[in-house]
Order: structure tokens, then sequence, then C-alpha cells
């Protein structure tokens, strides 16, 4: 990557995550995110894991706002002065160590143009999930729920979507990745996130009708039991709450957004549609 000429008018804007907290440890990698082609060791809590799980292309203008903000001269390529003076930024804000501008960074620097970049970035992951090794999580009969089970429904503090299906039925892990919480909470029930996906997305299934057999560090491919819907914690009828969140992930970063569409290629996909429901 180092020799890679970048051309004036685009540079790659790379998104890396890490599978536990983003620290100053990242600077092992000498600052450049590091493909993770190897699971690290599930016996312990590993070291953090880097990903880059998406690029983007920033235009020359946007490039030069970010120069801007690290105070090198605006010139819309990214050269060794530009990518110290990112190093250095991220280090003063205590992000990632990478060099280079990724979305967390650009978020970081309040640049406007960031959410329209994390918006490309979610219809991207939302692309690869339904054409990548996900699949339904339902093992069964489903069915849509009412006005209040929607994405963003509730005044806006729905953050997932409600799949009705009878209390019993065999949940799966749509995607390939690792457990990064098995919990139980007094709202959620018994939940499992599931990170580290090929589209770089967390998921989070929630009201499990007991706890998970997964722990905590677990790496679970796609269609591994993750337990069985049912109605623990605040939940009216038997139903999988399911979110979707960009990376880097659940509250650690990443927005959820709506995984409806996906959703929808999964259950195509396994010929398992709705049974009734909006
Ligand atoms: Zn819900």
């Amino acid at each position: 990557m180092r020799g890679l000429r970048l051309t004036g008018a685009t540079i790659v804007a790379l998104i890396a995550m890490t599978t536990t907290t983003p620290s100053a440890t990242a600077d092992g990698t000498g600052g450049l995110p590091v493909q993770a082609s190897a699971p690290a060791s599930t016996s312990a809590p590993a070291a953090p894991r880097i990903r880059v799980t998406a690029a983007v292309t920033l235009t020359r203008s946007q490039t030069r706002s970010v120069q801007r903000r690290v105070h090198v001269r605006a010139d819309g390529r990214v050269g060794k002065q530009t990518r110290r003076a990112i190093r250095r930024y991220q280090s003063r804000k205590h992000l990632m160590r990478t060099g280079r501008p990724n979305l967390q960074t650009l978020r970081g620097m309040k640049l406007r143009f960031a959410e329209t970049i994390a918006a490309r970035m979610t219809r991207k992951a939302a692309a690869t999930a339904a054409s990548g090794p996900g699949v339904f999580p339902i093992q069964g009969p489903w069915r849509y729920g009412g006005a209040n089970t929607t994405f963003a429904s509730r005044g806006g503090d729905h953050q997932g979507i409600d799949l009705f299906a009878a209390c019993g039925t065999p949940l799966v892990a749509a995607s390939p990745g690792t457990v990064r919480t098995r919990k139980h909470q007094s709202r959620a029930g018994h939940y499992v996130v599931i990170t580290g996906t090929p589209s770089g997305e967390d998921e989070v299934y929630m009201h499990l009708k007991s706890r998970s057999p997964l722990s905590v560090g677990d790496r679970v491919a796609a269609g591994t039991p993750i337990g069985q819907v049912g109605d623990t914690g605040r939940a009216t009828g038997c139903h999988l709450h399911f979110e979707l969140w960009t990376a880097p992930g659940w509250y650690a970063g990443g927005r959820p957004h709506d995984a409806r569409p996906t959703l929808e290629a999964w259950a195509a996909r396994a010929g398992n549609p709705a049974t009734s429901g909006s």
C-alpha cells in the first residue's frame, strides 16, 4: 500500500474496525490497516484485530477539507505529510491511528460529507449482505408486526425490526462472524451481538427464549444456531428483534439502519417469505 500512487483527484478511505475497543495498541501495525485473514485465538480476550471492511473514494475537494483540518498544504493529494498529520490528529482524538481519512476520522473532524459517505457505505454493505453468504435467521414461519415494529418507529427509538414467529422457533446466525456480546438486559432480554461479518456490519438478535449457547469470542458460520425465538425482556409476543449496525458496530461508533431490505433478500433466497403482515 505504501507504494500506491494516488491520483490527484481521488484517494481511498478505508474503514477499519477492531473486534475490541480501538486503542493505542493499533499502533502495533504501524498505523496502517491490516487485513486479518486468520482469526485471532478465541480462547482469551485477544489483542485488537484490525480489519479493512470497506473502501470509499473521496473527491479532491473532500481531500482538501481533510487536509485543512490537519493543517497541511491542501493540494488534494494524500502524501506522506498528510498521512503523518492525519495520524497526529487521530492520536490526539484517540481514534484508531490509520493515517487514512476513514469514516471514524471524518466524523471526528465533523466534516459534513462524512454522513454522505456513511450512507453510501451502508447501501454498499446492504448490497454485499444481500449477495453475500447471509442466511435468513428464523428457521420457520414468520411474519412482520404492526406499525410499532418497524425500524425507527416509536418516535425513532426502535433501532431494529421485529419479526414474529412461534416461541421456540430456532434462530441461526445470518452471517459468519464472532460473538461480540451475549447478555441479558431488562429490555432486550437474552440477546446476542455478532461482529466481524463480511459486510462489516454488526447483527443484533434480541428477546431470545433463553440464554444463547454461544459465548463471547465464539466464531460462528452463517447458519450456526444461536438460540430460539422468545419473548424475554420487554416484548409483546414472541419475536426476534433484529438490528444491523454499520461498522465499527454496535455502540462502538456504528449506527443502526433499516435491516428490512437485507432480511427480505435473505428470506427470498431461503424460500421463507413473510406469511403476513407489513
Ligand atoms: Zn423490537
